[in-house]
């Protein structure tokens, strides 16, 4: 598909900056070089051009590529403008080039949606894109990489692969079911071989947290009674250099958040309300939130004065847990220091790198082997729940015969395809494309 009208966009990143990249996609590309270069360039090299508006005044000097369609990002004729990174050299060369008949200023997402539509790429290599661009860890772009380049993608192009053969052999063999020299156990061993593949894409789907742990950070709750010294914890993580973010907009008086980057890994960690067995009222609010907060973290330090130990109640019984002594510079007799997992001191900042790297290696155990293959989005585990139970339902033996168990195969095949896009999968695509901004 080859759109009639050009789009342009600042693709690179934000002004002022030392090179900024004006990309143009469509029909128009090829005019517009000549236009603005003087003459049409070599395709795939790069030229030093001085560039200029139609009136022949100079807009900047720089580097100009051409890709000639269909061997580019869109599919379509692509240029680069390579110009000196200020505003107002952008917005000039952005203003002239939209001056041109055909061309106009691109929606966000709009190159890689072009790039969709004429097949350079599918939606969960798409989608893996949009992660790419705002991959902030080592952990999420190693993870984003590894889908833009269709790992997760071919999975699932395999599986549909699978049942497209299996229904093709089942139809085959109703079809010639009368023939005495058809063997009749091939069903059996098509059937076996999509019960096998329900739990692989339940193995699969079990994925999905890690995968979630990647791209959203591994949870980490602060918990303990007031005065443990939780915020004096919090505090000192969040002087780290690795932190990312520090306390985030959003968060309550009574919860902050922290975001670290931990050998590549992005976590998360949560201060919260100092836990009382009997809190006054307006505090019991605040303890309600933290336990709550608890209950969905993926671990919890509960953190005990050493010197002066306060019960705090219940914690989430099905959160791992890591029992923190604080305050050990206090700690005369250091006898009590036995009775936790991990020892710290914010004065003298004792424990708190074996801590780091405690909580760093439970959250590297949670997201799996680099290389996993995991799905990435809600949308791809409820259409493989979807796959899931089209098979189940095919798998089993019962009056309805195999003609109906077929067309469920079918039906778990398409599931699969609209994974990547292969069917009809127009209502989603607005959906998938505004996760990107202008010039992606
Ligand atoms: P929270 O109520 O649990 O957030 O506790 P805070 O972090 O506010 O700490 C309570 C008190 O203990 C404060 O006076 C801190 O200065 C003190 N404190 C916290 N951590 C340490 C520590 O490691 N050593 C010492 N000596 N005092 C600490």
């Amino acid at each position: 598909m080859i759109s009639g009208d050009s789009i342009v966009a600042l693709s690179s990143g934000r002004l002022p900056a030392g090179v900024a990249v004006v990309r143009i996609s469509g029909p128009q590309s090829r005019f517009v070089v000549e236009m603005i270069a003087g003459s049409m360039v070599k395709n795939r090299v790069a030229a030093y051009r001085k560039f200029k508006a139609p009136d022949g005044s100079v807009l900047d000097s720089g580097l100009v590529v051409f890709f000639a369609g269909p061997s580019s990002f869109t599919g379509e004729d692509i240029a680069e403008f390579h110009v000196h990174g200020g505003r107002a050299v952008v917005a000039k060369m952005l203003e002239t080039i939209a001056g041109f008949d055909g061309v106009r200023h691109a929606e966000p997402g709009e190159f890689t949606r072009r790039a969709f539509l004429n097949g350079k790429v599918d939606l969960v290599e798409t989608e893996a894109l949009a992660d790419l661009v705002n991959a902030e860890t080592e952990a999420q772009r190693r993870f984003a990489v590894q889908n833009a380049e269709g790992a997760q993608s071919q999975l699932y192009l395999g599986w549909r692969r699978q049942l497209i053969h299996a229904r093709a052999m089942i139809e085959a063999e109703i079809d010639f079911a009368d023939e005495d020299d058809v063997p009749g156990s091939v069903a059996e061993t098509v059937w076996s071989d999509v019960r096998a593949m329900v739990d692989e894409i339940e193995r699969h789907v079990q994925g999905f947290r890690a995968a979630e742990i990647i791209r959203d950070g591994f949870e980490v709750v602060i918990l303990g009674a007031p005065n443990a010294g939780k915020s004096s914890l919090f505090n000192a993580l969040a002087r780290r250099e690795a932190a990312i973010v520090t306390e985030e907009p959003g968060t309550t008086r009574d919860l902050l958040e922290v975001v670290l980057d931990l050998e590549g890994m992005r976590v998360r960690v949560t201060d919260t309300a100092g836990l009382r067995e009997t809190p006054g009222r307006i505090e019991a609010i605040g303890i309600e939130r933290a336990r709550s907060k608890a209950g969905t973290a993926d671990l919890l330090l509960v953190l005990e004065d050493m010197v002066d130990p306060v019960p705090i109640g219940a914690i989430p019984a099905d959160v791992p847990s890591l029992r923190i002594g604080t305050k050990a510079d206090l700690l005369q007799d250091k006898s009590p220091a036995t009775r936790y997992d991990a020892v710290i001191s914010t004065r003298d900042g004792a424990g708190l790198a074996e801590l780091l790297a405690e909580i760093g290696h439970r959250a590297a155990a949670q997201i799996g082997q680099a290389g996993d293959i995991l799905p990435s989005r809600l949308r791809h585990v409820e259409l493989l729940n979807e796959t899931k139970r089209f098979l189940l339902a095919a798998g089993t033996e019962d009056e309805r015969g195999q003609e109906l168990r077929a067309e469920e195969l079918r039906l778990a095949a398409d599931r699969l395809g609209r994974i990547v896009g292969a069917v009809d999968v127009e209502e989603m695509l607005d959906v998938i494309f505004s996760q990107f901004c202008i010039g992606k």
